[in-house]
């Protein structure tokens, strides 16, 4: 009751405060000079599309993401979500923002192999999170998923409580952008780089104090009802699914209308699920009854003109080379090559075609408490934030070689044999100053993962009462969605 009155509070506050903030941006959007602040590395925010492309040569982008931890009952409501085409006859794309407790690695490595993104949601969901959440997380992923590190470039702020010194770390850790950020309708803008700080979520225009060139922001569009009433993550929990849909569709049409700026839908698909054993609450809707109503509007969305399902780092690739519309089918970054490899390997993918992935080569790490699957072997102990990439295991881990699509945790081996499926990961090694764990290789044993001192706190800059007030707005939506967050 005290939840849903401060979500209440909390929903009228916001409204009100970023009621005058959207006034005060327009007047401050001169800050960034777009003829100094120049694509590709740099973007002024804007609600016209890159390039300087028409609108009717744009395509509508829609950006589907998942946050919190992977498991085998949530992995279950995006299957049936992802079963559509893009204009290409790929799947659909989505990004998961993953946080590491109770995640299945082997799930997150075939979502990957998917063709999907994953992103940096911290090992443990805080609320403030310091930068060893941060580090912690890419490391896991990295290590017992597969993912390679330079595939990782995406963060999402657990309760969206985005904060400037998250962004200072963001950026060491070589993470290419945020998406923690909320917007409304005018300051709901194309993807822009924080060079002359935020743009939307700020209490005053840009905001000063997270200045990081080059650091892409992907603002979160909130869904706006039919009373004005702005609803961001799971917009379905908030009506009766008939009325969601409506909602869901006029605000995709007024994207479509205002720059054809990437509209999203951001979900926990925990949501999706009843929860076994669980009783709906008194006046709930039936989660099969919400499902029922997004798989309708999705398939409503990708039918609509020139409609693209995209991951945020695809969503980048196209601003940095926006060609039109009617070329997408043939722009690169948007194909979905599948490895044919001929035998099953442990990479996430259904090698041998038997409707199988990775059959009787997974393995199963049960630590009592927590039991998970793996390609890369069992570590000694659950990876934690003292030790996000404990010793131990008998697999061999993705080189910086090699993409983990084609790589033999077992036989240690990368299959790779041509320009077009090589990899090399270029990216900045994760971790802090002298933290010599990034993986180059080879079998656990030997290498120097998860030393149990690494990963120390680092000295994350503490927050200066000059910049308190731009906190404000992400805490209050992060009240809002709270409840609905686990
Ligand atoms: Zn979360």
């Amino acid at each position: 009751m005290v939840k849903k009155f401060l979500g209440i509070l909390s929903l009228t506050l916001t409204c009100t405060l970023l009621g005058v903030v959207n006034r005060l941006e327009s007047a401050e959007a001169a800050a960034c000079d777009p003829t100094a602040c120049q694509p590709p590395k740099c973007f002024c925010p804007s609600v016209n599309p890159p390039g300087g492309l028409p609108l009717e040569k744009t395509p509508q982008f829609f950006l589907l993401t998942f946050d919190d931890s992977v498991q085998e009952g949530t992995l279950k409501g995006k299957s049936i979500l992802i079963c559509m085409k893009n204009p290409n006859g790929c799947p659909i794309r989505a990004t998961y923002y993953v946080s590491i407790q109770y995640t299945d690695f082997s799930l997150v490595t075939q979502w990957y192999a998917a063709g999907n993104e994953v992103a940096d949601h911290t090992m443990t969901h805080p609320q403030d999170p310091f930068d060893d959440e941060i580090i912690g997380c890419k490391k896991s992923l990295n290590a017992f998923a597969g993912i390679p590190n330079g595939k990782i470039a995406g963060w999402r702020s657990p309760f969206l409580n985005w904060q400037p010194k998250t962004f200072d770390v963001i950026a060491q850790q070589g993470i290419l952008y945020d998406s923690s950020t909320t917007a409304l309708t005018d300051d709901a803008t194309w993807p822009y780089t924080m060079d002359y700080g935020l743009y939307n979520d700020c209490w005053k225009g840009f905001c000063d104090t997270t200045i990081h060139p080059g650091l892409f922001e992907i603002p979160m569009a909130a869904i706006i009802d039919d009373k004005g009433t702005p609803h961001l993550m799971d917009p379905h929990l908030d009506g009766t699914p008939d009325v969601v849909k409506g909602w869901l569709q006029d605000n995709f049409l007024r994207h479509a209308k205002q720059g054809k700026t990437p509209f999203g839908l951001f979900l926990h698909p925990a949501h999706l699920n009843q929860i076994p054993g669980v009783p709906l609450a008194p006046g709930a809707t039936d989660p099969a009854k919400n499902l029922q109503m997004l798989e309708e509007f999705l398939d409503w969305a990708v039918a609509q003109p020139d409609t693209w399902f995209v991951t945020s780092q695809q969503l980048l690739e196209w601003m940095k080379n926006p060609v039109p519309a009617d070329q997408l089918k043939d722009f690169a970054p948007f194909s979905c090559q599948v490895p044919k490899i001929g035998k099953e390997i442990c990479n996430g993918l259904d090698d041998d075609g038997n409707g199988q992935v990775d059959e009787g080569l997974v393995q199963n790490c049960n630590f009592n408490t927590v039991v998970w699957n793996t390609c890369y072997g069992c570590p000694s102990e659950n990876p934690s934030l003292a030790n996000p990439v404990p010793k131990g295991g008998d697999r061999f881990r993705v080189p910086t070689t090699c993409d983990s699509v084609w790589w033999d945790p077992i036989a240690n081996q990368c299959l790779c044999q041509d320009a077009n499926c090589a990899y090399t990961d270029l990216s900045k090694p994760v971790g802090n100053a002298g933290d010599n764990s990034t993986n180059a290789g080879g079998s656990n044993k030997g290498t120097n993962n998860g030393q149990p001192n690494e990963n120390k706190k680092s000295g994350a800059s503490s927050i200066t009462s000059s910049n308190t007030m731009t906190l404000i707005p992400g805490f209050i939506i992060a009240s809002i969605f709270m409840q609905w967050i686990f």
